[in-house]
């Protein structure tokens, strides 16, 4: 992949994205460190060269076995709650890569980042190009989310991508004490964003937004 690619030219390039990084401010994103990782993540790259014109528009596009890239600005939202809410993230866990683009983002702000990813060939292409972003502190895995990732263990961040009608038992029990989880839970029809921290004493809970998430599905393929 060259450097040209990467920088983006017209609907692509600096100059666009920076458009939508002043939106997501506007939007109440006020976070420097997570608009830094917004504006250095590429999202131009992780759609259909077909939809690259429209990649820094704030919505979410098709990628693939009706699956989506999620929204800018809840990309940003979620990473925001799960930055802010704990001091130090030294491994965080991703439920639904998808094309890569919100693993990237979340690269660019903790240590570690594992990602589980239940279909096969979306999980190899995101794979591929993290690989050539040279991104290199995230480990994939083609796997059903509902199990987690339990060899690397307890998370002090996990964030789903796709919503669940209850938060899955395993993702409560590899939550550190201390850590906090972002997921969007409910129906295909009305979710909303939550967000639990774990404390010594239990689980505490947080109703936040209405979103509009693909649903969780058990099984990979
Ligand atoms: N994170 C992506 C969004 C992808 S959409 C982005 O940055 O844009 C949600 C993803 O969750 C889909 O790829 C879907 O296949 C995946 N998914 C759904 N159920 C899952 C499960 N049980 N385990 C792992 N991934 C799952």
């Amino acid at each position: 992949m060259s450097a040209h690619s990467v920088d983006g030219i017209g609907m692509t390039s600096r100059r666009t994205r920076q458009r939508l990084i002043d939106r997501l401010r506007e939007k109440g994103i006020d976070h420097p460190r997570v608009l830094q990782a917004m504006a250095d993540t590429p999202r131009h790259l992780f759609v259909d060269e077909a939809l690259a014109s429209r990649a820094y528009e704030d919505a979410a596009l098709p990628i693939g076995y009706q699956q989506t890239i999620s929204q800018p600005y809840v990309v940003a939202r979620m990473t925001q709650s799960l930055i802010t809410t704990v001091k130090k993230h030294t491994r965080v866990l991703e439920i639904g890569t998808g094309c890569g683009y919100q693993t990237m983002v979340l690269s660019r702000l903790v240590n570690l980042v594992y990602s589980v990813e239940r279909i096969g060939p979306l999980q190899v292409r995101a794979r591929d190009l993290l690989y050539d972003l040279k991104v290199r502190n995230v480990y994939l895995r083609h796997g059903d989310g509902f199990d987690g990732w339990p060899e690397n263990g307890p998370y002090t961040g996990i964030l789903l991508t796709a919503a669940p009608s209850q938060v899955p038992d395993a993702l409560y029990e590899q939550l550190a004490v201390g850590g906090a989880m972002v997921l969007p839970e409910g129906d295909r029809h009305a979710q909303r964003l939550i967000t639990i921290t774990r404390t010594a004493d239990g689980y505490e809970r947080f109703e936040g937004a209405w979103v509009n998430f693909v649903p969780m599905v058990s099984g990979k393929i």
